[in-house]
């Protein structure tokens, strides 16, 4: 955890200027935290609601020579959207939906919109988010600013590939309109750009026709990662979503095994009473599970379960289970479907108080199942087993920061203590190593560890050049920064 500190000026701003700079209001002093938890600093939170407002907060962070750090839903794992002992701008009450055509289905918003709020929005008139994150909590631009992806990556692609156009608030408050069309180079960098170029004032997505509140699931269970591998690319050509739960502490033959969850939509017909299956109320898990014990304890009961011991109880039973029928077909609510996590509020709780960190590579079809064999026996040898391993499948995409490949990537959350911390640090390292090998890329949206020679070896000196030639452009006075800016380009 980082020492909370009296913020000193901005060094940039300091030495462009011989007047005293304004001193920041105190009250304005948070403590801001990485959503793993296993990060946190102190800095000027300032939440505007409108985009006046907002130049107003940049004006003030200029003059008081700090930088500025933009912060959506705050559910990067890690420092992404923290801006320690400088400004932090949170955007969550920019969440107005200005335009709605529930014909075409294109929604224009205001950066602060969360994907519950768009859902919920956008649902009874028969439309869902083309892209949905594992939590509902994330807001639009900061969905932008990471081009995230949901379980259907290796379909539709990240959420940049629905972004019809956005507006833009640059540094020095002037907006401007980004497409494929307009100020194209600048809507290929934003949208994956991490808040760097620019700030999302606007955002104009096409949603997705359905004729169903309803998906039709079906889950089965893999005996080792080949396993997996297989039943993805049987699948992909004709499933909607996928993705796999992996049992990250079974060894030898049965390295990569678990559980696979594969959706599609129903098609015009299937779904007897879709005006019922279209109503909010008949998306949400209830209040209580199994009726009795409220959602809310539930993190307190996966406490126990997260030891080495718990864990490898609950994967082998969560397999057992299964196992148990063979392949199960079943109908799920949207909702249900997307954000089970949602529905145990707090759960990162259970991973005790020094948090967690989430591990994401994304690597090549040719060499992601070695590579992720690799790093799952490496971490089982260093004593660090992931409690949560997600596999999914990806395609590639155009946007110049692009972490994405025409293969899979492998969520792995490592839970922080006092005596594992620097350990984790070093399997960082070493796991660095085999992804780069594999021709593998990294996701700032999940990132705690990367180095700047490992950001060089994966994007290369050209890509990063062409992207700090823009950020010249947008932001001549590099007033917007984060954590993550600085560990990884500063
Ligand atoms: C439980 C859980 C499950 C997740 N599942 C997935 C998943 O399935 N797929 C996936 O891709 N990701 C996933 N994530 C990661 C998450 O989707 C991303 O980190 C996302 O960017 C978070 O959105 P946010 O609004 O919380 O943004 P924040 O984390 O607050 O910020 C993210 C970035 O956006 C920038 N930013 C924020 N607002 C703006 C703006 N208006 N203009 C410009 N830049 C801005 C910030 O500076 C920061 O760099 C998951 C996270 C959690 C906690």
């Amino acid at each position: 955890m980082s020492d909370v500190k009296v913020p000193p000026t901005a060094r940039g701003a300091r030495e462009k200027s011989k007047v005293t700079p304004p001193v920041l209001p105190a009250e304005h002093l948070e403590r801001v935290m990485a959503w793993g938890g296993a990060t946190a600093g102190m800095s000027y939170v300032y939440r505007p609601s409108t985009a006046a407002a907002l130049h107003e907060t940049l004006t003030l962070a200029q003059r008081s020579g700090r930088t500025v750090g933009l912060r959506g839903g705050g559910n990067s794992y890690g420092d992404a959207a923290m801006n320690s002992e400088n400004v932090v701008v949170d955007l969550r009450r920019m969440n107005r939906i200005l335009e709605w055509d529930a014909t075409t289905g294109r929604i224009r918003l205001e950066p602060g919109v969360t994907l519950a709020q768009l859902w919920q929005y956008v649902l009874e008139d028969g439309w869902w988010p083309p892209v949905a994150t594992g939590t509902s909590l994330t807001t639009m631009g900061g969905s932008a600013a990471m081009n995230v992806h949901g379980k259907n990556a290796f379909r539709v692609g990240p959420i940049g590939d629905h972004i019809l156009e956005f507006d833009l608030m640059l540094a020095s408050g002037e907006t401007i309109t980004c497409s494929r069309q307009e100020n194209s180079d600048v809507f290929h960098a934003a949208i994956g750009g991490f808040g760097m170029l620019g700030i999302f004032t606007s955002l104009t997505i096409q949603m997705k026709h359905i004729y169903s509140g309803l998906l039709d699931v079906e889950t089965t269970t893999q005996d080792d990662l080949a396993g997996m591998f297989a039943y993805f690319d049987d699948h992909v050509a004709t499933s909607d979503y996928t993705v796999g739960w992996i049992d990250s502490l079974a060894a030898g033959k049965h390295t990569g095994r678990g559980d696979v969850h594969r959706a599609n939509y129903l098609a015009p017909g299937l779904d007897p009473n879709p005006s019922q299956s279209l109503r909010l109320e008949n998306q949400h898990i209830g209040p209580n599970l199994f009726g009795i014990m409220p959602r809310s304890i539930m993190w307190l009961f996966m406490r126990p379960m997260m030891t080495d011991a718990g864990l490898s109880l609950v994967n082998f039973g969560k397999f057992l289970a299964g196992r148990v029928g063979g392949v199960k077909r079943y109908r799920q609510p949207h909702a249900q479907f997307h954000f089970l996590l949602d529905y145990i509020p707090d759960f990162k709780k259970a991973y005790g108080p020094g948090g967690l960190i989430q591990y994401q590579p994304f690597i090549p079809q040719a060499t992601a199942h070695d590579a992720f064999a690799e790093l799952l026996t490496l971490c089982q040898r260093r004593g660090l087993p992931n409690y949560l391993t997600v596999l999914k499948r990806h395609r590639p995409d155009d946007f110049l920061m692009s972490y994405s490949v025409d293969g899979f990537s492998l969520a792995m959350d490592f839970r922080v203590t006092t005596e594992n911390r620097q350990r984790i640090v070093w399997l960082a390292r070493e796991m660095d190593e085999i992804v780069l090998r594999a021709g593998g890329r990294f996701y700032f949206a999940k990132d705690s560890t990367l180095r700047p020679e490992t950001a060089l070896a994966y994007l290369g000196a050209e890509r990063i050049e062409t992207f700090r030639a823009l950020k010249r452009r947008c932001d001549p006075g590099g007033l917007l920064e984060t954590d993550l800016w600085r560990r990884v380009f500063g």
